[in-house]
């Protein structure tokens, strides 16, 4: 993986009501990534995303947290987003700094509330997303009817990839409907069926391979997929339940086939593009005040931000001490973070949430400035 290389990098929020398991889901995901050996349970107040104890104490995800990990190849950093409603200005906040986010629901409960209001934070920040149905283990756990609601309440086409194997208790993982094996079965083949009319209706390519040969090849409906992803014309669903750690790892392939690295998305101003060698842009998404000094959450949207800089932040200059890219459980230090790239720094002693991060003489202000400061401590 090059470190410039912007198509390797997923910058994305999992979406989630409380409670539909959007803690489990990363947990799970930084496990199977191999970011984290230590499969932290959130009943036992041990997951390592939460690492801030008035978090733990109240059992859900309050501060947002980015953390770094790897699959297929790719850098994926997870940004987490607050699903508590008290918590929406850290939600758009959040939403600003990712590229694509995984919407979970519940699939005894559909689409709740909560859900309903992030989804409408996400369509306002133009935040491509793919859906993951998950707790298809519970009693009453309902793919088709999750759909259902997600087609009447959030958006009209959905896109269901996979065939859910086995029911509620009896749930043992998905079938890939893209790549089905000679001996599928009939329902499978059928839903296929279903997804490739779906697809052609929406998208062109794949409309004329469905009518010149009657079916889609796996190729045509990821490309046409992913374009409905990254354009929203199409919603990608897939399933799984994260506590018994199924459907995990087709959602890590789905985020690298379908959401876009940040060379996909619009640049922040026409003036930064997601290049290395364009004038520094930076936003400050998140201050973190621990025992071991400051740590200021940055997403780089163009331009290099190296280790002993001076920037401009706010109204000061500062010195960028370290850049430290933050895993599961540890933070490694670099050189220097890249367009596109998402790390916290040391060394900034006044840079507040929401301040822009540039260099001195080519300054610029990516939002108004705020005067609230939220630094998070931890213990
Ligand atoms: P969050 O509030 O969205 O972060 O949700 P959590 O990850 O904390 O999960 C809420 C509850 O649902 C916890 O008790 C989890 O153990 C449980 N849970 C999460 N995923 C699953 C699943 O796939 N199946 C079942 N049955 N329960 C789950």
């Amino acid at each position: 993986m090059r470190t410039h290389d912007l198509t390797t990098v997923r910058n994305l929020g999992i979406l989630a009501h409380v409670d539909a398991g959007k803690t489990t889901v990363t947990e799970r995901i930084l496990h199977r990534t191999g970011a984290t050996h230590k499969t932290g349970e959130v009943h036992d107040g041990t997951t390592v995303t939460d690492f801030d104890p008035q978090e733990r104490d109240r059992g859900i995800t309050i501060f947002s947290a980015a953390v770094t990990c790897t699959w297929a190849g790719h850098r994926l950093t997870l940004i987490d987003t607050p699903g508590h409603v008290d918590f929406t200005a850290e939600v758009e906040r959040a939403l600003r700094v990712l590229d694509g986010a995984v919407a979970v629901f519940d699939a005894v409960a559909g689409v709740e509330p909560q859900s309903e209001t992030v989804w409408r934070q996400a369509d306002r920040h133009g935040v491509p997303r793919i859906a993951f149905v998950n707790k298809m283990d519970r009693a009453g756990a309902d793919l088709d009817a999750a759909v259902a609601s997600i087609r009447a309440r959030l958006h009209p086409a959905p896109l269901v990839v996979q065939l859910p194997v086995g029911r509620e208790d009896g749930f043992t993982g998905v079938v890939d409907l893209l790549r089905l094996p000679s001996d599928a079965p009939a329902e499978a083949r059928r839903r296929r069926r279903v997804l490739e009319e779906a697809v052609a209706e929406l998208h062109p390519l794949a409309l004329e391979e469905f009518c010149a040969a009657g079916t889609v090849s796996a190729e045509t409906l990821e490309k046409a997929l992913r374009e409905l992803t990254l354009s929203g014309a199409g919603l990608v669903v897939l399933c799984g339940a994260a506590y018994r750690d199924r459907g995990i790892e087709p959602l890590l392939d789905a985020v690298v086939a379908y959401l876009p690295s940040p060379s996909d998305v619009a640049p922040v101003r026409e003036d930064r593009p997601a290049d290395p060698a364009a004038p520094l842009a930076a936003l400050v998404f998140k201050v973190v005040s621990a025992a071991t000094g400051r740590l200021t959450y940055l997403r780089v949207y163009s331009g290099t931000l190296r280790k002993g800089d001076q920037v401009r932040a706010g109204d000061r200059t500062e010195r960028i001490a370290r850049v430290l890219r933050v895993q599961a459980d540890r933070q490694s230090e670099v050189d220097s973070a890249v367009a596109g790239d998402i790390v916290a720094v040391a060394g900034p002693k006044a840079a507040r949430v929401g301040a822009t991060v540039s260099a001195p003489g080519a300054e610029l202000l990516l939002e108004p400035p705020v005067t609230a400061e939220p630094v998070v401590s931890v213990a």
